[in-house]
This record gives structure tokens, C-alpha cells and sequence, in this order.
């Protein structure tokens, strides 16, 4: 066991802006399997992550002769210092607080590959495999063996410094150290997020239904179905309301990297502009935050759904034109439901003019259902 570079490791990590370092061993991950297995057969995942469960279980697969696993957690902020008003007329939707600043998988990338140049100088033959969000280990499930924290019922990572508002990336080595102790479970009787999911997405004992929550629902790239759109909202980007909730987050979320400070106007944007913005406008925009990885199509689909759910009349002259002229069948589909909402006779005949020559079934389908 490398007692002495653990202390090491742990000091450098804070001296880089790291605000959780936990060690845990590299077993392999038996209890998620099952739950991943279960998962997967109710339908529950969202199709963005591996595939293969054992790759998801197993860190040896990932980094051959692994020891163990440094799990890291960066705090996020949860409140935006003064947050523009959206007011009829002009409008603003949301990107959740995990879109906030810099896209965290870059910074925390950064923090991971200090710490590897850091254990790389002091034991050079050591192999290390590092990753964030997108890898294939869960990084929740590390980070609940490496005593960060535990999975609260919103199946979020939940600490004790910095609630939920954590951002967590991992680094599987071949070195030894001593594991650490997991948190305990800190949720007791509480079920208000449960209680609060808007799309009852949470079932009871901390499983999360994917194809019903929103912040996967916000990322897909066809259209959402109907019964959520008026539960999505105004949100363009993710879901923050199985975190507001939580008792344990009440004042946190005010320390964070610099790099996670937001930009009002970004994080709250007028949706309207939007709507008319070039791939480039968007790309020089919004493509440094983590909630632009989908591209353009789906925030300007949800921008869409929340002049629906606001029955926004200012937005008609630009949705009659995205029904009529938009190349994307998404886009001009959503938009006859969001005319639909807001009804008014010039929004109705240019539902009925475009019910005339539209050629895709599902806008067609969106239209007519408009129209009733
Ligand atoms: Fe429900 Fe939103 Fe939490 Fe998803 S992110 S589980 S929709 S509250
Ligand atoms: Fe746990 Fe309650 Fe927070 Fe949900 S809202 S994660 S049940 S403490």
C-alpha cells in the first residue's frame, strides 16, 4: 500500500482545485451489475451509455492488472448572481446548473491529467486510466466505494460538503492504496424528490426511469413526446428539480472553480434569438458549455416547446415560418404544437395551409393534432 503517496496525492489534488479525492479498490462492481442488468431489461436506460455492462463493471477490462480507482469531485455553483427576468414578450428558457460555466468534462479532464503527471513523476511505471462522465465505469459508483458520498433517491451522488452539486470524473491505476470508508446513506425517510419529479421519473429506491426524465429527454434528437413537453417547460438544457428539492443542498453550491461561473445571459438566454441562430452564432455561443454537445437542433427544439408552454404570442410571425420553412421535420413539427398552444386565428390557418403540402407523416400527424 502507498501510504505516503496517498497523503501525497490527496495534498496535491487540493492545491489543484479538487475538492473531494477519494480511494477505492478496483473489484469488481458486483451490485451495480445486477442493477445495470435490471435496468437495462425495464427499459430504463437512455441509450448514451456503454453498452456493454461488464466493461461498465469491470475497471481490469478497462486498465489491465488495476488496483484501484482515485475518484475525484469538483462542487458546481447552484445560484445565478443576478439572473435576467424573462417577461411576456421576451421570453428565456434554461440550461441546467451542470451546464454552467466551461464544460466540466474539459476541466475536469484537466484536473485528472495534473493529477496523473503528478503520480507518473513520482512512480513512473504506474499505469493510469482516466474518466469522466462519458468512460465507461459509472462514475457514481465510484465515487460511493471511494467515500465521496452516497446516492441519494435522486440518484444523484450526494456529499456532505457540497450536497449534490458535484461533478465527478475518476482515474482506475495499477498502484495500491488503502480504500476508504463509503458514506452513509444520509436519506432517511426523506422522498421529496421523488415526490417532486415533474415526470415521475424516480422510482422508490433510487432507480431513474431515463426515457421519462427530462434531462435526458432535452438531449434526444427526435421529437419529444407529447404527454412532457408542457413538464419540460422553459428548460432548454437538463433538469435541476430532483436537486432544488433536496433538503441537504439548502446553501450549498457556493464554492466552485472559476471556471464553473455562469454567464447569465447564457444560462438564461432570450429564446427567441435563438431561434434564428446560425450554426456558427451557435457554436461561438454556447459550444464552451457542456449543454451544447448535442448541437444546435435540440436546444432550438426545446426553445420551441417553451414558447408553447409560455402560449408566447409574440413567437407566432417566427414559428409559422419555422412550420413553413424549416428543412428539420423535428423543428417544424414541434412548432405546430407550440402554434397549437397558442392558438389564434393566424397560427390555426397556417396550420391549415401547412397541413396542405407538408410531406413527413409525424409533422403532418403534429398538425392535424394541432388543428383539433
Ligand atoms: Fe425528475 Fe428532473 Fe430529476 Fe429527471 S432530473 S429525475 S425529470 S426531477
Ligand atoms: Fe435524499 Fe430527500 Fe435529497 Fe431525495 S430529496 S436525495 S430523498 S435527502
Amino acid at each position: 500500500m502507498n501510504e505516503e503517496l496517498k497523503e501525497e496525492i490527496i495534498n496535491f489534488s487540493k492545491s489543484i482545485g479538487i475538492d473531494r479525492i477519494g480511494f477505492a479498490s478496483a473489484d469488481l462492481f458486483l451490485t451495480l451489475k445486477e442493477r445495470l442488468k435490471t435496468q437495462q431489461q425495464l427499459g430504463y436506460d437512455s441509450g448514451f451509455e456503454e453498452p456493454d455492462i461488464d466493461k461498465r463493471t469491470n475497471p481490469e477490462l478497462l486498465l489491465p492488472y488495476a488496483k484501484s480507482i482515485i475518484s475525484i469531485a469538483l462542487s458546481y455553483p447552484s445560484k445565478l448572481k443576478n439572473p435576467p427576468k424573462g417577461v411576456k414578450g421576451n421570453r428565456r428558457g434554461l440550461f441546467c446548473r451542470a451546464s454552467w460555466g466551461e464544460d466540466y468534462h474539459t476541466v475536469l479532464n484537466d484536473r485528472l491529467e495534473r493529477l496523473q503527471a503528478f503520480i507518473k513523476e513520482r512512480v513512473p511505471e504506474a499505469k493510469t486510466a482516466s474518466m469522466v462522465d462519458t468512460g465507461a465505469l459509472s462514475d457514481r459508483a465510484v465515487a460511493e466505494r471511494a467515500g465521496i458520498g452516497w446516492t441519494g433517491k435522486n440518484c444523484m451522488v450526494i456529499t456532505h460538503e457540497y450536497g449534490s452539486y458535484v461533478y465527478l470524473g475518476e482515474m482506475i491505476t495499477t498502484l495500491a492504496f488503502e480504500p476508504d470508508t463509503p458514506v452513509e446513506d444520509g436519506c432517511g425517510t426523506c422522498n421529496k424528490c421523488v415526490d417532486s419529479c415533474p415526470t415521475g421519473a424516480l422510482i422508490q429506491g433510487g432507480q431513474l426511469d431515463s426515457q421519462k426524465c427530462i434531462a435526458f429527454l432535452t438531449q434526444k434528437k427526435d421529437m419529444i413526446p407529447k404527454r412532457y413537453r408542457k413538464k419540460i417547460g422553459n428548460r432548454l438544457y437538463g433538469c435541476d428539480t430532483c436537486q432544488v428539492v433536496c433538503p441537504i443542498n439548502k446553501g450549498k453550491g457556493d464554492h466552485y472553480q472559476p471556471e464553473f461561473e455562469p454567464e447569465p445571459e447564457k444560462v438564461k438566454p432570450e429564446l427567441l434569438p435563438l431561434l434564428s441562430m446560425s450554426n456558427r452564432e451557435f457554436k461561438e455561443t454556447y459550444g464552451m458549455m457542456a449543454g451544447s454537445w448535442r448541437g444546435k437542433k435540440p436546444i432550438q427544439r426545446n426553445a420551441v416547446i417553451a414558447l408553447g408552454h409560455f402560449k408566447e404570442e409574440a413567437a407566432s410571425p417566427k414559428l409559422r415560418d419555422l412550420l413553413q420553412n424549416d428543412p428539420r421535420p423535428v423543428i417544424r413539427g414541434t412548432a405546430a404544437w407550440s402554434l397549437g398552444e397558442i392558438s389564434g386565428s393566424e397560427n390555426l390557418e397556417a396550420l391549415r395551409l401547412a397541413a396542405l403540402h407538408e410531406d413527413d407523416d409525424e409533422v403532418q400527424k403534429e398538425i392535424e393534432e394541432a388543428l383539433q
